[in-house]
């Protein structure tokens, strides 16, 4: 079979040489690479990151993780901040900001996202998810509700 082998081995080629770390991040070969390490590997969410803005990174320009997943380089969960940005991230993440359901709800009718209501509390997106399901909310029947409920409210406010 000719066409496997062929795709076989374009697979191969494309195949990026990457390992696991043991503190969770991934390293990618890239010897080409100006901030690679003597071994030729680099770290990946840079890699990917330089690739998502089209330019390298600044040694002082930290990668943060939106999920806490080091391991998780899709772009969309990569955020781009300076040593100092990064650092107080995390310290707030610790202390957290208080939060409870009626914000949460408020947040999503005004059209926040999971993502985005989780970080601006300093939570991942699935603490958020489960305080909100475990009181029995759930995303698309009662937000329509809530949603038509707030308008009605508005409505009424305004005669
Ligand atoms: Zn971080």
């Amino acid at each position: 079979m000719p066409r496997a082998s062929v795709g076989r081995s374009r697979c191969k080629m494309a195949k990026k040489r990457i390992y696991y770390r043991d503190d969770g991040y991934m390293m990618e070969f890239s010897p080409w690479h100006p901030f690679a390490h003597k071994s030729g590997y680099a770290f990946q969410h840079r890699l990917a990151m330089e690739e998502k803005i089209g330019r390298l990174l600044w040694p002082w320009e930290h990668i943060h993780h939106l999920n806490d997943i080091p391991w998780d380089n899709r772009p969309e969960n990569l955020a781009l901040m300076t040593l100092r940005e990064h650092k107080s991230m995390h310290a707030r993440r610790q202390h957290g900001t208080p939060y409870d359901f009626d914000t949460i709800l408020r947040h999503l009718v005004d059209g926040m996202t999971y993502p985005e209501i989780a970080k601006m509390y300093g939570r991942d997106k699935s603490t958020i998810v489960q305080h909100m399901t475990s009181r029995g909310f759930y995303k698309s029947r009662d937000l329509l509700a809530a949603v038509e409920k707030a308008e009605s409210v508005q409505a009424s406010e305004r005669e």
